[in-house]
């Protein structure tokens, strides 16, 4: 998940709840429905600019994947670690040496 990805979704999580006080403050015949509305539509437009940036992320991140070679073998777990973090951490018994799991 990218920033762009999760500041779309607080955006649209906070469109909803502008939506929700605009429909409050609109069922109250008050003026302050418009002022939760136009926040709403501000929110949701500032949404699909940021999910617009992610995908653009993502085509960029593939782009730059299909150039470095699909035929690279994929990475192979070395320890009990590395599966559960995605190779973010290694175990303390694992096996792979310290300068190949910079690379
Ligand atoms: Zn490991």
């Amino acid at each position: 998940m990218t920033n762009s990805r999760r500041d779309s979704l607080i955006c649209l999580t906070i469109a909803a709840g502008s939506t929700a006080s605009g429909v409050y403050f609109a069922v109250h015949t008050s003026w302050l429905c418009l002022l939760g509305f136009y926040s709403a539509a501000l929110l949701l437009w500032c949404a699909s600019r940021l999910n617009a940036d992610h995908q653009r992320q993502i085509a960029a991140h593939e782009q730059a994947r299909g150039e470095a070679g699909a035929d690279a073998p994929p990475l192979t777990p070395c320890c009990q670690f590395w599966t559960a973090s995605k190779g973010e951490v290694h175990g303390a018994d694992c096996t792979r040496t310290r300068r190949s799991s910079a690379a």
